[in-house]
């Protein structure tokens, strides 16, 4: 309060300064997530050698404010929960089936993955949208069933370079949101984390701006809003993907609406991924 000024010019400064602190105790809130999906990658005993090297790491040096987790194939999750002392590392999966259980040869339930103590999975992934087909109706079904055996969800969205040069970008990830992800209840939204990744800037090296990911993240995190209200909209963590490396992960992260990253090939390199984190 500035002394001496008319009351109604106090309170119009009053109001600003609580919005101000709302708006950034809003922005606090929300989870800061570094992801790494290790995808098709490592054998057993690299893997586990790979996860033990991470674990030590962030054992003596906490990520401050931010999570880490690890998303490994199948064969790895049980051997790597073990490893991953509660609190520090978290674990996940990459994809899950569109079942529960039954004759369903070679695939891996939601509630499997559960078992082995992961406490996430990806859903959506591009390289399993394009290489298996699979589509936002089924992306749901899968999405529902890990929610309800208890994962949280790293939900993947984003358009292919022709969409982006069309200019339906934009378009394009509303529609993966709205088939994909906008049937569950506001309860469920909260097991779920979004990642944007434009699949042109997969294992490309070619990196959306940080004004492009910001564009896109305000757009979804407006589509939530539009759907869930104000709070969810918030509290929701939106990751950005596609080659993201300690070179640019700073400034990517930087923008307001980016809460962190889901990183492929860089987080099979320690030194690139605590990097990353620790640009975060
Ligand atoms: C990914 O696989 O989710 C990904 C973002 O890959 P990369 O970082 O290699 O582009």
């Amino acid at each position: 309060m500035v002394v001496g000024e008319p009351a109604g010019k106090r309170k119009s400064n009053w109001n600003d300064y609580q919005t101000i602190k709302y708006i950034l105790k809003q922005y606090y809130m929300r989870k800061k997530i570094v992801a790494g999906n290790w995808k098709m990658n490592m054998n057993l005993e690299e893997g586990l050698k790979f996860a033990k090297s991470i674990e030590q790491y962030f054992s003596e040096k906490p990520p401050a404010g931010s999570e880490v987790i690890l998303c490994t194939p199948f064969i790895h999750l049980q051997g790597v929960s073990e490893i991953l002392k509660p609190g520090k590392v978290a674990l996940g999966a990459q994809n899950c089936a569109s079942e529960s259980s039954g004759a369903f040869t070679g695939e891996v339930s939601a509630a499997m993955i559960k078992s082995t103590g992961a406490q996430y999975v990806i859903i959506g992934h591009s390289e399993r949208r394009t290489y298996y087909h699979e589509d936002d109706r089924l992306l749901n079904k899968k999405t529902v069933l890990a929610i309800n055996s208890g994962l949280n969800v790293i939900f993947c969205c984003g358009e292919i370079k022709e969409e982006r040069e069309a200019g339906k970008h934009l378009i394009v990830v509303k529609r993966q949101l709205e088939d994909g992800l906008f049937t569950l209840s506001s309860e469920e939204m909260k097991k779920i984390v979004i990642a944007y990744e434009p699949v042109w800037a997969i294992g490309t090296g070619l990196t959306a701006t940080p004004d492009q990911a910001q564009e896109m993240h305000h757009y979804i995190r407006g589509l939530v809003r539009e759907k869930y209200g104000k709070e969810c909209a918030e509290q929701i963590t939106i990751l950005y993907g596609g080659s993201c490396k300690p070179s640019n992960a700073a400034e990517i992260f930087s923008k307001p609406d980016v809460d962190g990253g889901l990183i492929g090939g860089a987080s099979l390199k320690k030194e690139d991924f605590i990097a990353i984190v620790e640009a975060l």
